[in-house]
């Protein structure tokens, strides 16, 4: 029943109104038709819906799609609708009379895309559905969620390894725009996809210009980028807290800006109110914390920034990646400081779950780290991250102002010394502040209060400012010299601690660029 490779050309130029397929579609969509199954990296924005939708249109039977976005569903079924495409869904945000309906629909053959959320599958009459309807290929949307070593692992997409069990003649197509290498032998073990084709599309983008600033003050250094390069253009702002979102949101529309929030603790009608303004208006900016944006499609987001440090490169990738899907020159901006290393470390050391979950979360976080403090191109790195190779790009703030390097090994020296004074002489640790009042031999009311102006240390690191201490703290705890232990934030040494202070190892450091003024305080030499 292999359809002709035309039908699917002339399914994308009738249903879709496209002159031609994009990059591996071609391919990849006569591979599905065929049915064979196939594992689909290819970034945000690449065009991976038509990978499956092409597929579920011309093969006989109803496209079942597994998808994790429940909230998106809707959203998905309307567009496809509005094309014509006979689409429904099945999750747990529905009530019985349209659960039916969509089942009815699915038996009969009058669907040809069937959403599902993943955990419908663990519900044995889902189960039985499935075999009294007849299926024309599973697609397994974000399958990066299979991945227990990924950044967004979903327990219920582990059932999803039984599909080719039970339906060995249905083709399944997994996609996802984020994957290591890790992630990606993972998804492939765990979906029983190692027969499948691989499809493995390149994951630069290269019309976002990637820039990581060191952060001062954050709301003011955004308004300033929003000023100065992306007046009334639409844009996401990303934030840890939802205290800081909403805060964000009114300071930018206090300055002329119009923003507006968007998290979990907002009520539901009000989110997805901003979420329609967002896609629909020219130019609004949504400060939204990291549950904004999965499957979110405006073509014209031209910055994505990010006040907070991401947990992993995955995430900042994906987060990024919303920006300039339309292939015009867009921003990636992140602004990042001491205070977000600590707070990150310290949530790591707190989190719930096994040695093993606070391990991964670690090395997530050094690879971010790593990225924001690299001398290199940023895109290279991330390329590298994800397996890829490249060639410095002349589009990110490395390779347009190439930061110096420096050896910062006295500084380091002296800092580790002075972390191990501390704890030797009063058996307690300090965070970044006292050990930088220290060495700048300020006698401050905490420093009277613990005798530290009486350290051989004190003020015997008079030749860097403030500012560029918290740099050396900062990179030293990206580099694992230095580690953070406690609720507040005390810096201890690490095993590699000892090779800086015996001197048998040298410390490289990464001098900011200057900053327009105003972003950053000012230095002298
Ligand atoms: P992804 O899921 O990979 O992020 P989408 O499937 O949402 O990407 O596609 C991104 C955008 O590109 C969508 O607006 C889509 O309609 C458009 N698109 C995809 N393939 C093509 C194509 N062959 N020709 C024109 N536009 C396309
Ligand atoms: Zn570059």
């Amino acid at each position: 029943m292999a359809a002709a490779p035309t039908s699917a050309l002339e399914t994308l130029h009738r249903v879709f109104g496209y002159d031609a397929f994009r990059g591996d579609q071609a391919e990849i969509v006569e591979h599905v038709i065929s049915g064979g199954d196939a594992l689909v990296l290819m970034p945000t924005g690449g065009g991976k819906s038509l990978c499956y939708q092409i597929p579920a249109l011309v093969r006989p039977g109803v496209g079942v799609v597994i998808s994790p976005l429940i909230a998106l569903m809707q959203d998905q079924v309307d567009a496809l609708r509005n094309l014509g495409v006979r689409a429904g869904f099945l999750n747990s945000t529905q009530d019985f009379g349209e659960r039916q309906r969509v089942e009815e629909a699915f038996v009969s053959g009058d669907l040809d895309v069937l959403y599902l959320a993943p955990e419908r599958l663990s519900v044995e009459s889902t189960v039985r559905l499935l075999d009294r309807g007849k299926i024309a290929l599973f697609a397994i949307d974000e399958a990066h969620c299979v991945s227990q070593w990924g950044h967004d692992f979903r327990p219920d997409y582990l059932m999803l390894s039984s599909l080719h069990e039970r339906w060995p003649d249905v083709p399944r197509i997994a996609l996802t725009a984020t994957a290591t290498e890790t992630t990606h032998k993972e998804i492939s073990a765990r979906l029983n996809l190692d027969g499948a084709k691989h499809f493995v599309a390149s994951f630069d983008r290269p019309n976002i210009q990637y820039r990581i600033v060191g952060k001062a003050s954050p709301q003011k250094q955004l308004l300033e980028l929003l000023r100065t390069e992306h007046k009334g253009d639409a844009g996401i702002v990303y934030c840890l807290s939802r205290a800081s979102v909403e805060k964000t949101a009114d300071f930018l529309v206090q300055n002329g800006i119009p923003a507006v929030p968007y998290h979990a603790g907002l009520d539901k009608r009000v989110r997805a109110a901003n979420q329609s303004r967002f896609l629909r208006e020219d130019g609004l900016v949504v400060v939204a914390t990291i549950a904004f944006g999965m499957g979110i499609d405006k073509p014209d987001v031209r910055f994505v920034a990010h006040l907070d440090l991401p947990k992993s490169v995955e995430g900042y990738y994906q987060e990024t990646g919303r920006a300039g899907r339309d292939g015009l020159p867009s921003t990636a901006w992140l602004a990042y400081g001491l205070q977000d290393v600590v707070q990150q470390r310290k949530m790591i050391d707190s989190s719930e779950g096994d040695e093993a979950h606070r391990r991964r979360q670690a090395a997530h976080l050094n690879a971010m780290l790593a990225l924001c403090e690299t001398v290199e191109c940023r895109r290279v790195q991330i390329l590298n991250y994800f397996g890829q190779a490249g060639q410095p790009c002349g589009n990110c703030d490395t390779c347009l102002t190439p930061p110096e390097q420096w050896d910062g090994t006295i500084p380091a020296q002296k800092l580790l010394s002075t972390v191990v004074r501390l704890r030797n002489e009063r058996r307690q640790s300090f965070g970044a502040g006292q050990l930088t009042d220290i060495l700048l031999g300020k006698t401050t009311p905490k420093v009277t209060q613990f005798q530290h102006e009486t350290l051989k240390v004190f003020g015997i690191g008079t030749e860097l400012h403030e500012s560029e201490w918290r740099a050396v703290v900062r990179q030293l705890l990206a580099q694992g010299l230095l580690a953070v232990q406690g609720d507040y934030g005390s810096l201890v040494l690490t095993e590699a601690s000892a090779e800086v202070l015996s001197g048998s190892r040298k410390v490289m450091l990464r001098r900011e660029p200057e900053r327009p003024a105003g972003a950053r305080t000012s230095r002298t030499r």
